[in-house]
């Protein structure tokens, strides 16, 4: 969804003031639970299609039993799928996880590395998961576009982009770098409980003065 061309786009200053409003709202923490690198990038490679809340139940089972990359290529694939069975797409996921625990523990020690390159060279790695995992366990400005960041950046009016590789460019170049760090997580809960795909709550919106979608339902 990008935005109209008869929309128009928030200048710096709006932008400035949007995510000045969000910061103040949001707390800008992660809803998927973890404790180190290693889990939290399974857990990004498990939340694909899937509720964060449904990814922690299994998650909170698994970190404990598997806390080491040997520890699920020990486990071997039929017994992994069994744990993760609740999740969607869990046999193609069991596969990745065992990919790229296999990586982990021959080139890397068991760490997960810091770079967007060794990490997109893992299996089931893509951009977004890249992003995430230096963003939250690293604290690296990156900025993850998943479905409700490409959304809610694209109706607002923060950028033009026809899909997520062009929203994250382009975000980059307009977020302030003092909230970079938190930029993702303002817009992918903003978009979560605010506005949301179908229904935008835009009459208890707190950047509906600023937002620019013409079919927005306030001001
Ligand atoms: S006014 Fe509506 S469409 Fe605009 S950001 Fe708020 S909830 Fe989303």
């Amino acid at each position: 969804m990008s935005p109209p061309s008869r929309q128009r786009l928030l200048k710096p200053a709006e932008i400035e003031a949007f995510f000045a409003i969000l910061a103040e709202r949001i707390d800008p923490k992660p809803e998927l639970a973890w404790e180190t690198p290693f889990d939290l990038l399974i857990a990004v490679v498990l939340s694909a299609q899937c509720t964060d809340r449904n990814v922690n139940r299994v998650t909170a089972r698994l970190r404990p039993r598997y806390p080491r990359p040997e520890d699920y290529l020990a486990l071997g694939e039929e017994r992994l799928q069994e744990e993760i069975r609740s999740i969607g797409l869990y046999r193609n996921k069991a596969r990745s996880i065992l990919g790229l625990c296999r990586e982990l523990r021959d080139r890397y020690h068991g760490e997960v590395p810091q770079t967007r390159e060794e990490l997109e060279a893992l299996p089931g790695v893509g951009r977004k998961t890249a992003n995430v995992v230096l963003n939250v366990a690293f604290g690296q400005p990156t900025l993850a576009v998943d479905t409700h960041v490409f959304r809610v950046a694209n109706r607002t009016g923060l950028v033009r982009a026809t899909n997520p590789l062009e929203t994250e460019r382009q975000l980059l170049t307009k977020v302030p770098q003092g909230v970079m760090l938190h930029a993702h997580h303002y817009l992918i809960l903003h978009g979560r409980y605010t506005c949301k795909a179908r229904k935008p709550d835009c009459a208890v919106c707190p950047v509906a003065s600023l937002c620019t979608w013409p079919s927005k339902t306030s001001v």
